[in-house]
């Protein structure tokens, strides 16, 4: 079947012909997909200004599209186990990750098919009695719809639903590494009713289509998730035809834990904070910083159980983490690992590829510990989006603060302590978009999501999540006009 949709059909792309999706966990070939190039890019954008600035989808009732999206998440669950299974063959995480994943999908499309009929605008007091002057919020337009590879189907939705629930069109563009889900979710949307125009996707990589939709002057909203590198590009393209953009980039997210927290639960979140999906989250609690009296018991009790993670296929429900996504990306994280253990960091688990036999064929690492890190480790500084724990130590609240606060990013962070006073000055002093207080990892689709510093601008998900696709427009009625008589001749 062709790969890209534009206009209500699918087309073949002219980028490539046959390009192999590739499973992480033994690097067989699980579908074939064509690329577009540029003209496909050209076309699924002209078809989304053409659905908003002539169809009737900008101008439906809210409601109407609110259930749209309900029906989107009816198929999303009549689908869930076949879509979950997608996401773990195309990603290498466990299946009951991506379960839970198709269920926060649901979630986040029937949240806001609940907010496309609410809050249509508001009454402003214009202090003159004839004047009726009111906000109204409007669709910003055609928007490019950018995602990552780590959490496809969620990242889309997160993006794809406010995005329609506002009135706007959209041209998709996931990851070229895995991008089946999102195929799958397209063909939803046009199940559900999505009228053609509105819903458009076009599959390739960075450079050949996702720079020529962002340059598209006829794209007025960039949603991008995804790393600084590419984000920087992203809204320095953008310059050139003023466009709206969010970016959500990376994090490098600290886990903070006092002595008087409960020692069984943050070694047990401590794990799941870090090696879920591989470590390959954005949020991922990377960074531990640990009280000096609990840092040597915490340390041996993590690297403990890390060694005991069991690894293997996605599919097998005996299996508690995948994969690494790619050959290029375990590279990157075995270079970090050496170059931290060269600066001085202690290894405690892991810091190498796993013994078993039949686990060759896969990208895999053994989730890996190192102590003893400071600042000036690359390890520490940068985002390694791998299954590496960093631990350091603090003595202070205020060293605790610094420390949490000493990086270029700010996306995510949790604190752990038994003093609710104590929790919540951290909460209050960390600069991060997100702070789990004694727990780590839950987000809710009412809640915004975002960064602080460089991991971006822009919030998604909560009230915030639908107003970035949201033109504010202010109209004014003078309801008994009059000369003015300003001048006088
Ligand atoms: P990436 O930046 O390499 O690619 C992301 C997407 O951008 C892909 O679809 C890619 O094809 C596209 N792209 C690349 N160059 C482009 C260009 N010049 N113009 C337009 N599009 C372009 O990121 P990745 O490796 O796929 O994902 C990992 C990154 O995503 C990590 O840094 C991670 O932290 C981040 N991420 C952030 C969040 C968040 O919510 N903040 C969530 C998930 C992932």
């Amino acid at each position: 079947m062709p790969s890209q949709f534009i206009d209500g059909s699918w087309v073949s792309g002219s980028g490539g012909a046959d390009v192999a999706v590739v499973n992480p966990y033994d690097q067989s070939v699980i579908a074939k997909v064509d690329w577009a190039s540029a003209a496909e890019v050209r076309r699924a954008v002209a078809a989304a200004r053409a659905a908003f600035d002539g169809g009737d989808w900008p101008r439906t009732s809210g409601g109407e599209r609110g259930r749209l999206l309900d029906r989107v998440a009816d198929l999303l669950l009549r689908d869930a186990e076949e879509i979950a299974r997608t996401e773990t063959l195309d990603t290498g995480k466990t299946l009951v990750e991506s379960r839970v994943d198709v269920d926060d999908v649901v979630a986040v499309f029937r949240y806001y098919a609940d907010l496309a009929d609410k809050d249509p605008g508001r009454l402003v007091d214009a202090g003159r009695p004839h004047v009726l002057s009111r906000v109204v919020y409007e669709p910003v337009g055609v928007c490019a719809l950018i995602t990552p590879w780590n959490y496809p189907l969620l990242q889309i939705s997160w993006k794809v639903a406010p995005a329609l629930a506002a009135g706007n069109t959209v041209v998709i563009k996931p990851s070229e590494v895995t991008p089946l889900s999102t195929i799958r979710l397209v063909a939803l949307l046009a199940e559900a009713g999505a009228p053609d125009g509105v819903v458009n996707l076009v599959l390739g990589d960075g450079r050949t289509v996702g720079a020529p939709l962002v340059e598209d002057p006829d794209v007025d909203l960039v949603s991008f998730t995804g790393g600084l590198a590419t984000g920087r590009a992203i809204i320095r393209a953008s310059a050139e035809t003023v466009k709206k953009v969010a970016v959500e980039l990376g994090g490098k997210n600290p886990n903070i834990v006092f002595a008087d927290t409960d020692f069984d639960t943050v070694v047990d979140y401590a794990l799941t904070a870090v090696f879920l999906h591989a470590g390959q989250v954005c949020s991922a609690g990377t960074r531990l910083i640990v009280q000096d009296s609990l840092h040597d018991a915490l340390v041996d009790a993590v690297a403990a159980r890390a060694d005991r993670i069991r690894l293997g296929n996605g599919l097998d429900p005996d299996t508690e983490s995948g994969p690494l996504v790619s050959a290029a990306h375990r590279a990157k994280i075995e270079d970090y690992v050496a170059g931290a253990i060269q600066q001085g960091a202690r290894l405690v688990a892991g810091g190498r590829r796993p013994d078993e036999p039949q686990l060759r064929a896969g990208f895999f690492y053994r989730p890996t510990v190192l102590a003893d890190c400071h600042r000036d480790m690359r390890v520490i500084r940068e985002e390694t989006f791998g299954p590496i724990l960093t631990v350091e130590r603090f003595g202070t609240e205020e060293e605790a603060i610094r420390l949490g606060n000493d990086t270029e990013y700010g996306l995510a962070g949790a604190v752990w302590t038994a003093d609710p006073g104590r929790a919540q000055r951290v909460a209050a002093a960390l600069r991060h978009g997100t702070i789990w207080i004694n727990d780590y990892h839950p987000y809710l689709p009412q809640a915004e999501w975002g960064g602080f510093k460089r991991s971006g601008n822009g919030r998604e998900l909560g009230p915030t999540g639908l107003a970035e696709y949201r033109e504010a427009k202010h109209i004014w009625h003078n309801t008994a006009p009059a000369p003015l008589r300003w001048f006088k001749g």
